[in-house]
């Protein structure tokens, strides 16, 4: 699949949960501000697992430093769909990201932000295409303030960060599974997983179809669930 299919299912699946997030896990129903700060963060998060990929999203984000990290990453989780692709690494991330924002607080909770949303602006195409200066000042202005919003107004983001990080690399999973190889979601089991709906990145039932889709189909789930219970309020 590609980067934007996968970042728009990242965001479908956060806006249309946000809703019966439980508040147990919340304390309170999230704020309408913070769905939306959320969907993007779960779109970000949606693209974690092609860290293994040395040509995707995470790959291009910091030009060759993030190629080679994503290098790396991929040597030492068995190449492509592997180790990153597994309920393994779903729990991991979700896992290192509580630990991150529990113990480091909050310089590790906004750097993920920023990483989360970068990840995000580019995947959705937020920015002019390319990968010149234009594009790049406009993703890290985009980003930036993004991540000084959640700075200002989001005293408290420990709890969702884990959750938009876990439900983005499932998504991420899930849609990989439409194509073909599948994923071994139970790795280090390696039965792959595939139920084969995509036959090629970029096709057209994937362009044309499922992306338009999906991307009609947050903004209505986000209506529901950010300000539709404004109006009820009213
Ligand atoms: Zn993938």
């Amino acid at each position: 699949m590609m980067g934007q299919s996968h970042a728009v299912s990242g965001a479908l699946v956060f806006a249309a949960t946000a809703p019966f997030l439980p508040e147990a896990l919340f304390g309170v129903a999230p704020r309408p501000s913070e769905v939306l700060i959320g969907t993007l963060l779960c779109a970000g998060a949606s693209l974690l697992p092609d860290l293994d990929h040395h040509d995707a999203t995470p790959a291009h984000l910091l030009g060759p430093l993030s190629k080679g990290l994503c290098r790396l990453v991929s040597w030492l989780c068995g190449g492509h769909r592997h180790a990153t692709h597994s309920l393994a690494f779903v729990a991991v991330a979700g896992w290192g990201t509580w630990l991150g924002v529990t113990r480091l607080g909050r310089p590790f909770a906004l750097t993920l932000t920023f990483v989360l949303l970068a990840l995000a602006a580019r995947a959705l195409h937020l920015h002019p295409p390319g990968h010149g200066l234009t594009a790049w000042v406009t993703a890290v202005g985009l980003t930036g303030v993004g991540t000084a919003t959640v700075a200002a107004w989001f005293p408290d983001i420990t709890l969702w960060l884990p959750y938009a990080v876990c439900l983005g690399a499932l998504t991420h999973l899930l849609g990989d599974c439409l194509t073909r190889r599948g994923v071994p979601l139970l790795w280090p089991y390696r039965k792959r997983f595939e139920l084969v709906l995509i036959r090629r990145t970029g096709s057209r039932l994937e362009t044309r179809f499922l992306v338009p889709l999906m991307t009609v189909a947050t903004f209505v789930a986000l209506w529901f669930a950010a300000f539709a219970p404004l109006f009820a309020l009213g």
